[in-house]
């Protein structure tokens, strides 16, 4: 039973959130959010554990669709940066700003870039493009990411100096918009530079968060070099192009990593 204590350990720290948020703010929905997502998880792990391939997809399936249909389309709540630049603007500390502190900027302290590899709803689809493994060295376009971050932070602020009226119904019209667009630009990308997740590499603004916060995540892979033969299949297989078996903070694109597990699964020593 012993190697189950991950996911009973995970789903226990998202009950806590849920139990916490549910009394201080009095609200049903955080109790039933974060138990849900607490529980998406701990199933993964679960499976992951059992072995079963998929188990990772399964995760990004369960949290990403209730996130983009549930909250985003069902409940209308926008979940994208545009949403959270909407709510801090307007002092709001509800649903979206609360996921971006939990998943986005204080979280990456302790589980990294988990978010991208087993919530994120724009990845949830990529991940179904045929370029699973990049095929050509990484470019240098990671700037790209600025532009879309100072673009959707000019974007709220400009709606708010305007005095524009229906704010609520733009910021709707702005994550079914936001989100056409992040779909087709990333599967787009995909094909050009063979590589699934070129987008997350390139575009995607939220990673000015989750990069330097993930720097100093608790939970990383770490290589054992004693069992290491230096074969390189991990990196071969790697989605994100890391280093793994670079042991320091600063290694090649080490705040990159979406904890797939893909390397720890292939690599022939156990070594990871
Ligand atoms: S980098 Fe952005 S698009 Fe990619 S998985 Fe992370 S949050 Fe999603
Ligand atoms: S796959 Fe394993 S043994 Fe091969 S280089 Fe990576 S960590 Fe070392
Ligand atoms: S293959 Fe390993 S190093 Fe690469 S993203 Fe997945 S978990 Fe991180």
């Amino acid at each position: 039973m012993k190697k189950y204590i991950a996911p009973l350990i995970m789903f226990l720290i998202f009950e806590t959130v849920a139990l916490t948020l549910w009394l201080t703010k009095d609200n049903l929905f955080y109790l039933f959010n974060f138990s849900y997502i607490g529980i998406s998880i701990a199933t993964g792990l679960f499976l992951f554990i059992r072995k079963y391939k998929y188990a990772r997809r399964v995760v990004q399936l369960l949290v990403g669709l209730y996130m983009l249909v549930y909250l985003g389309v069902i409940c209308q709540e926008n979940m994208q940066i545009e949403g959270f630049w909407y709510y801090l603007f307007t002092g709001v500390f509800e649903a979206t700003t609360i996921h971006y502190a939990v998943a986005k900027i204080f979280g990456p302290l302790v589980f990294g870039r988990g978010w991208c590899g087993y919530a994120c709803w724009t990845a949830m689809v990529l991940d179904f493009l045929p370029y699973k493994v990049p095929q050509a060295p990484r470019k240098k376009l990671g700037w790209i990411r600025y532009i879309t971050f100072a673009a959707s932070l000019v974007f709220v602020a400009e709606l708010f100096l305007a005095h524009v009226g229906n704010l609520e119904r733009i910021m709707f019209w702005a994550f079914i918009i936001g989100n056409v667009l992040y779909y087709a630009v990333g599967i787009v990308l995909a094909y050009v530079f063979k590589d699934n997740r070129a987008f997350c590499k390139y575009i995607c603004p939220i990673t000015v968060f989750l990069k330097p916060m993930s720097y100093f995540s608790l939970l990383r892979i770490k290589c054992d070099k004693d069992k290491c033969v230096s074969c390189g299949k991990c990196k071969r297989i790697c989605p994100m192009q890391v280093d793994m078996t670079d042991n320091s903070r600063k290694r090649e694109n080490g705040t990159e990593c979406i904890l797939c597990m893909e390397c720890v699964r292939n690599c022939p020593k156990n070594a990871l």
